[in-house]
């Protein structure tokens, strides 16, 4: 298939991220033990079968008593009743609370039938014999119910959600294990650029230390995946195009690269995206930084060219992989969720494309985030990047933010 040539035209960042979810759809789902599924996405839906929880019981540490026995209660005129007995945690139930009396109960016992109220023990007098009681009870108060959080037929977790602690919390007390989740997608991390090194290695004349391998892998750990490190890349055609042919062989799910996407003697990504690539796309965006990306599918594993310039690499991801990676996953909202910050001074910025800010936010009163650090943009620093947790997008059509502005942002690196 031809690449879409762009010449100069800019394509909004919205489009081309269109373009590439379009190409894009769930991958393939297993059974797994509930234990090993932090992370992971639900691809079932997860529908309640029993009363939770399962008998009605006591949400104090208190007295079970029938509403009538302590109707007359109060600080004037005390009502004292006979201590017929003790139910902790765990027993099994089937007691059964005798008219005139009250029962010791514990929170999560089971409630002794004729039981109508828990009254907690902080506000009675009590020895192990007797329980004297100084205001009268509602019915039902401090019962919880049997069945009065999930009842049979609710669908309470949809297909599509990231279980976290939460979800399998919930997972767990429905008795669900294992549990149908998206395979673990394997991600490949490749480096390209002759002037790289590696961490441990001198670094000589001409040469920098390959940085970026590190934050996408972390940046592919926020987003649930495995990263599968190449390592570093040559400026050659032949050796692009053979670590992209290895990870496809070696059943990756998709290839994340950096560098060699510009239009420049050395750029071979590009070069082989389009001559490779099926469909294969070379989209020169309207956001700064990251202009150009490169994208295409190498027997059907999309492959995500990012620029090489470390922040330009990382907010690429932001903006393009990592809700990619969420569509393989199947996970329900795929885009990233904005909030709105404030910006409390006049921020200057080069307009012709979108700006994607990285910076610090903070709480701002009275609510809402508001700019405190934008730091150096250069799209090569990773100064600014050290204590960034947000993305401010500012618009492509102005050249200055004036104080007082609220603009959206969505969050940094998986916070
Ligand atoms: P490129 O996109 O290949 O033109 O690279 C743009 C800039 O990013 C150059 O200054 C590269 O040296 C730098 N760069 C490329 N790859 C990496 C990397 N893996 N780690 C750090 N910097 C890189
Ligand atoms: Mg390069």
């Amino acid at each position: 298939m031809a690449p879409r040539e762009l010449g100069h035209d800019l394509r909004p960042l919205e489009q081309v991220r269109q373009v590439i979810l379009g190409l894009l759809e769930p991958l393939g789902a297993e059974a797994r033990p509930l234990a090993e599924c932090y992370g992971a996405v639900l691809r079932e839906e997860a529908v309640v079968t029993e009363l939770i929880p399962p008998f009605d019981n006591s949400a104090m540490d208190g007295f079970a008593v029938r509403v009538t026995d302590v109707a007359s209660a109060s600080e004037a005129s005390p009502v004292t009743l006979r201590v017929s007995g003790q139910i902790a945690a765990g027993e099994p139930g089937g007691l059964v609370l005798e008219p005139g009396s009250a029962q010791r109960i514990m929170t999560g016992a089971p409630l002794p039938s004729g039981a109508e109220a828990v009254i907690p023990h902080e506000v009675t007098r009590f020895n192990d014999r007797n329980v004297t009681f100084t205001r009268p009870a509602r019915l039902g108060q401090n019962i919880r119910c049997a069945g009065g959080d999930l009842r049979p037929g609710d669908l309470v977790l949809k297909p599509g959600c990231v279980l976290r602690g939460p979800q399998l919390a919930i997972l767990a007390a429905l008795g669900r294990d294992p549990v149908r989740v998206t395979r673990k997608l394997r991600v490949a991390v490749v480096s390209s650029g002759n002037e790289l090194v590696e961490v441990g290695s001198p670094c000589g004349p001409g040469q920098i230390r390959n940085s970026n391998a590190y934050s996408l892998t972390g940046l592919l750990l926020s987003a649930g995946v495995e990263p599968v490190n190449l390592g570093i890349v040559r400026d050659t055609k032949e050796e692009v195009l053979r670590v992209i042919r290895r990870a496809v062989d070696a059943g990756l799910d998709a290839i994340v690269s950096t560098g060699g996407v510009s239009a420049g003697e050395y750029d071979w990504v590009q070069v082989v995206v389009r001559e490779h690539a099926e469909p294969g796309h070379v989209f020169k965006v309207a956001m700064r930084p990251g202009k150009p990306q490169v994208f295409g599918l190498f027997d059907g594993r999309p492959l995500f060219g990012l620029p090489g310039n470390p922040a330009a690499s990382m907010i690429s991801f932001e903006v393009f992989v990592r809700p990619a990676l969420r569509r393989l996953r199947g996970e329900g909202v795929v885009l990233p969720e904005l909030f709105g910050v404030r910006f409390p001074f006049d921020y200057p910025y080069k307009p012709g494309r979108v700006l994607l800010l990285r910076a610090r936010v903070e709480p701002d009163e009275p609510g809402g985030y508001r700019v405190v650090r934008p730091g150096e943009q250069d799209s090569s620093f990773l100064s600014s990047l050290a204590e960034a947790n947000a993305i401010v997008t500012l618009p492509s059509d102005r050249d200055v933010v004036r104080a007082g502005e609220i603009h959206p942002a969505f969050w940094f690196a998986g916070l």
